[in-house]
């Protein structure tokens, strides 16, 4: 089910030296999805054993710090909780990537001790969370997606929720009703998105962030 690595990120867990696994298959259907293979047709790419990824990370442990679980969206993978005690009893810190869907794992794996870092994903406001997520109005669980912000807000994990802005589908309003939605959370990120669907200039993306950042303790901007 690990359907891609990335052997050495500076990027994907804040603070750490990590490497990035991507788990396959998602509940969602982003028409600007950054990983499509991976999420819609996983069948097609090899499968890369944790073995190996262990092997690789025991021979590097002193410098690399942490494993990101990516996907794809890995709460949907039943093997999630055994394949992080496998990467936890190396000692190594855990990074997970949500689409916050799945709100009954996320507080298994924050229960059991399992997660050192959460990275969810704020699609929309509430009220654009079905063109943004490509999940119709009857399919899509937008009460999942509010429990998995309070266990997240609650415990004591470190988290970051982020958006992705796609120009011309997410505006400064948009930005703005997600901050008031999640106010009072730890950290926002405002990810620039840069692909067929455009790209958002930075200084446009740091006046979001500024709209945005009486709502949070620390909003940053990636660009
Ligand atoms: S939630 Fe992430 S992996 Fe899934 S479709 Fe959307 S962008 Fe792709």
């Amino acid at each position: 089910m690990i359907k891609g690595w990335h052997k050495l990120s500076l990027i994907d867990y804040p603070g750490h030296l990590c490497t990035t696994i991507f788990l396959g298959g998602c509940n969602f259907r982003c028409f600007y999805c950054h990983n499509s293979d991976i999420a819609f047709s996983p069948e097609s790419s090899p499968d890369y054993s944790i073995e190996d990824i262990l092997d690789y990370l025991e021979h590097r442990q002193n410098y690399i710090e942490g494993v990101c679980i990516s996907g794809g969206e890995p709460t949907i993978y039943c093997g999630l909780i055994n394949l992080i005690e496998q990467i936890k009893s190396k000692g190594f810190k855990v990074k997970l990537d949500t689409n916050g869907t799945r709100p009954e794992v996320l507080w298994d794996i924050i229960r059991y001790k399992l997660v050192d870092y959460i990275a969810m994903d704020i699609k929309a406001p509430r009220y654009k969370y079905c063109l943004l997520s490509g999940i119709s109005k009857e399919y899509l669980d937008l009460d999942a997606i509010e429990r998995s912000i309070e266990i997240v807000r609650k415990n004591r994990v470190d988290y970051e929720f982020r958006t992705t802005v796609i120009p011309e589908v997410l505006s400064m309003e948009d930005i703005i009703l997600i901050g008031c939605w999640l106010s009072g959370s730890q950290k926002y990120v405002l990810q620039s998105y840069k692909g067929k669907y455009g790209c958002l200039a930075v200084d446009r993306l740091t006046q979001y962030a500024e709209m945005v950042s009486p709502h949070f303790q620390k909003v940053e901007v990636r660009a």
